[in-house]
C-alpha cells in the first residue's frame, strides 16, 4: 500500500500497530530520499505543520514535537542531581539536543546519529528543531549508537536513546545487551532514558524492555507524556538508574529553576505525574 493517497499520508505499519493507522492531510511533500539507512520524506501538513518520516513512520511534527522532547530530556536530567556529560543517542532531527543544552547544569552534551541526511535534512527543512546542532556544548558524531556505547566507559551522568521505532537502524537500541553496555558507559549513579513506545499498543513489548533494563539497573520506571501525531496519541519512556534508592518521580532541581527554563510542556508538577499510570498498566510492569 503507498502511504502516501489522495493528499493524506498513513502510517501503514502492521507489524507495530496492528488493525490502526493515523493519517495526516499533506499540503505538500518537500522531500523525498532514500538514505543509507532508511527512507526520509519531509511534508507539509495542513494542521500538524512540517513533519519529518522515517521508514513510513511519523517521527515529529511541528505542531507536538515540544513534548516529546522536553520529556525525554528533562525527566532523566530532573531525576539526576548533577547532570554535567550528558549523551544523546539517535535524534536526527535535534529537538532533543536543543532541549538538554537548557538545563542549567549540563555542560557537555555529546551525540551520537546513524544517518548524517537525517541532520542535514533537519538542518534545510526543519531549523526550529535542528537549532539544537548549533549549540557550543554540543559535539555531534555520526555512527551507529550501539557501537559508540562499547567504546565509553564510565563517561555519561545522564544516557538519552532518541531512536526510532525498533524496525531498521533501531533495532539494536532495544536489546539487552544494549542496556548493558549504556550501564557500563554511565558514571556512578548514572540514569538513561529510552523512548518506550504506548502502553496501549506494546504492553509486552515495554515490559520485555523494562525486564532488559531491571538485569543492568537498580531501579527501573516508565513515565508517560500526550503526543497526538504518535500511535494513540501517546508515548512512554523506560528509566533505569544505577542508584538504588533513586526517587524518580521527585525532580532535583527545584520547582523555581525549572520554571525559570524556557519550556512549553515540561514542570515540576508534569515530571510527577508522568509516572502516575493506570492500575492494569502497574500491575502489569511492576507486580
Ligand atoms: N522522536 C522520534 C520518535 O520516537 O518517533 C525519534 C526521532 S529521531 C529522528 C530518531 C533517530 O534515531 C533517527 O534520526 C535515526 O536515524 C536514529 N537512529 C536509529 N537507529 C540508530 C542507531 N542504531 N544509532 C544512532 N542513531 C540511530
Amino acid at each position: 500500500m503507498d502511504s502516501l493517497n489522495n493528499g493524506w499520508f498513513s502510517e501503514l505499519q502492521a507489524d507495530l500497530w496492528p488493525g490502526q493507522s493515523f493519517s495526516l492531510k499533506v499540503k505538500e511533500v518537500i522531500h523525498k530520499e532514500k538514505s543509507r539507512f532508511q527512507d526520509i520524506q519531509i511534508v507539509e501538513t495542513e494542521t500538524y505543520g512540517r513533519c519529518l518520516i522515517l521508514d513510513g513512520i511519523i517521527q515529529c511534527t511541528a505542531r507536538d514535537e515540544f513534548s516529546y522532547q522536553e520529556m525525554i530530556s528533562f525527566l532523566p536530567l530532573c531525576a539526576h542531581p548533577n547532570p554535567k556529560k550528558v549523551l544523546i543517542v539517535g535524534g536526527g532531527d535535534g529537538g532533543v539536543a536543543r532541549e538538554v543544552v537548557k538545563h542549567p547544569l549540563v555542560e557537555e552534551v555529546h551525540q551520537v546519529e546513524i544517518d548524517d541526511r537525517v541532520v542535514e535534512l533537519s538542518k534545510q527543512y526543519l531549523p526550529a528543531m535542528a537549532c539544537g546542532f548549533a549549540n557550543e556544548k554540543l559535539k555531534l558524531t555520526i555512527g551507529d549508537g550501539f557501537d559508540y556505547m562499547k567504546k565509553h566507559k564510565n563517561e555519561f551522568d545522564v544516557i538519552i536513546t532518541d531512536s526510532s521505532d525498533p524496525i531498521g537502524p533501531a533495532v539494536s537500541l532495544f536489546q539487552e545487551s544494549y542496556y548493558e553496555l549504556m550501564k557500563h558507559a554511565l558514571k556512578e549513579d548514572g540514569i538513561v532514558c529510552s523512548q518506550g513506545g504506548s502502553f496501549w499498543l506494546d504492553l509486552d513489548y515495554i515490559k520485555k524492555t523494562m525486564s532488559g533494563c531491571k538485569e543492568h539497573f537498580a531501579k527501573v520506571a516508565y513515565a508517560v507524556t500526550s503526543v497526538p501525531s504518535y500511535p494513540c496519541g501517546h508515548i512512554g519512556f523506560v528509566m533505569g538508574s544505577l542508584n538504588k534508592n533513586q526517587d524518580f518521580a521527585t525532580p532535583k532541581l527545584g520547582k523555581s529553576e525549572i520554571d525559570a527554563i524556557d519550556l512549553r510542556y515540561y514542570s515540576s508538577e508534569v515530571h510527577s505525574a508522568a509516572f502516575a499510570l493506570p492500575r492494569w498498566v502497574q500491575k502489569h510492569f511492576y507486580e
